[in-house]
């Protein structure tokens, strides 16, 4: 519910994606609190127009610009309604909360347009956290906002870590990805197709082989790093192939706390929406009889960007980002087959050697952000 049972008004940001699409079944089956102000996709035009028609007072963005207009089919299409200035429309829409559910680097600058427009954030675009978390909790700290994560393994120590004092040591869980078995030589032969199946979760193509190459965990690694004021080694990753156990917490005193849920993000994104209240699930319990719980060790040689994140985390300030955008640039070669699965680890190294030392404000993200992806860019020329 919003104030005094007002609806809250809610912007999506990347509404055609997965975590948007989850978002909006969350508003399905409860939409009684929530007015939907602001939707927005990049290059989608004929989903961004099917949602439009599902919630007509949103504003609609297409990010893209004019050229994702040129691919709409010709007819009577809403073509004329859609907005291309992201940054406009968050300002005009008012919005309370936004769920940032935007692939990649390109969500860095809605995020803090939504915290300048006075919207609480709730956070599923993991590369706000791991660019420039600073500057995302000074402007949320200078206009009494919060951010929520979403990302399924923070919102659970977030909620862990309320009111509990002495927490020494963050475990992420990581489902260990399709390729968790497979021998260095097996990786090296792994195609885009096969890097897309994933075991527990359904999600976008990108977070889906970061998954497969444990980079989405090394994000996460510094994602948790930042958001929770750890230091590296108090982060650990543990393998858990059921994706049950979304993560735990240690104490001083040596009790582990846990978070369990069936692995559906739509369980994080409605409790990011009320928090810090919370609302019945419509999406079922997990259920604990016959239920199975597996841990393991992860494999830092066969899976090489968990040891580079944590490198990454070590040196601070600009290397996240630059582990950020190498890998970014690492994968999508990896799609369009101009280099093989293994090379993404060998790109982001060669990416991490150069020296990213610097302070961390807008202007120097922004650009680690684009010569980080310069200098796998040249990296990845020599594979041809
Ligand atoms: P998807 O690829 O499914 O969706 C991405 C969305 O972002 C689409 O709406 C897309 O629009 C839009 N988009 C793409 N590029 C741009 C751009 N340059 N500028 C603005 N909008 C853009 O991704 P996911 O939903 O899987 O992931 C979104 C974020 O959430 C990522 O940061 C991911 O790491 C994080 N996350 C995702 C989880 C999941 O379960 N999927 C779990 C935890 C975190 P269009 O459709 O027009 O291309
Ligand atoms: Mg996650």
């Amino acid at each position: 519910m919003g104030k005094r049972g007002k609806k809250k008004r809610l912007a999506v940001l990347g509404a055609t994606g997965s975590i948007g699409s989850s978002t909006l079944e969350v508003v399905g089956a409860r939409g009684e609190d929530f007015e939907v102000v602001l939707l927005s996709a990049h290059s989608n035009a004929a989903a961004l127009e099917k949602l439009g028609a599902r919630f007509p007072g949103a504003l609609l963005v297409l990010s893209g610009g004019a050229d994702s207009r040129l691919s709409l089919a010709p007819g009577p299409s809403a073509a004329g309604s859609f907005r291309l200035s992201l940054a406009e429309a968050i300002a005009e829409a008012g919005a309370d909360i936004t769920v940032n559910g935007i692939a990649g680097a390109a969500g860095l600058a809605p995020s803090l347009d939504s915290l300048r427009a006075g919207s609480a954030l709730a956070l599923a675009n993991k590369e706000t956290a791991v660019m420039a978390y600073p500057l995302v909790k000074a402007l949320a700290a200078e206009r009494g906002l919060p951010v929520i994560p979403v990302d399924s393994e923070h919102a659970a120590v977030f909620r862990l870590l309320e009111g509990r004092a002495g927490v020494e040591e963050i475990i992420l869980t990581a489902s260990g990805g399709p390729f968790r078995h497979y021998s260095l030589e097996q990786l090296r032969l792994v195609k885009p197709e096969e890097a897309l199946a994933h075991p527990t979760w359904t999600m976008g193509p990108k977070i889906t082989v970061d998954s497969a190459t444990m980079a989405n965990k090394g994000l996460e690694v510094i994602e948790a790093v930042r958001l929770f004021g750890m230091k590296p080694d108090q982060v650990k990753v543990v393998i858990h192939p059921q994706s049950v156990v979304h993560s735990l917490v240690r104490t001083r005193g040596g009790a582990l706390y846990a978070q369990l849920s069936r692995p559906d993000m739509r369980l994080p994104i409605q409790e990011a929406l009320y928090w810090p209240e919370s609302a019945p699930s419509p999406f079922g319990a997990l259920d604990l009889a016959g239920l199975r719980l597996d841990f393991e060790e992860p494999d830092g040689e066969r899976f090489p960007m968990l040891p580079l994140a944590y490198g990454a985390a070590g040196l601070g300030g600009l290397y996240p980002c630059a582990y950020n955008g190498a890998n970014e640039e690492a994968v999508s070669a990896f799609f369009r087959g101009a280099v093989g699965f293994l090379d993404i680890p060998d790109i982001v190294r060669y990416v991490l050697d150069q020296d990213w030392g610097g302070a961390l404000d807008l202007e120097s993200v922004l650009e680690t952000d684009r010569r980080s992806r310069e200098e796998a860019a040249a990296r990845i020329g020599r594979y041809a």
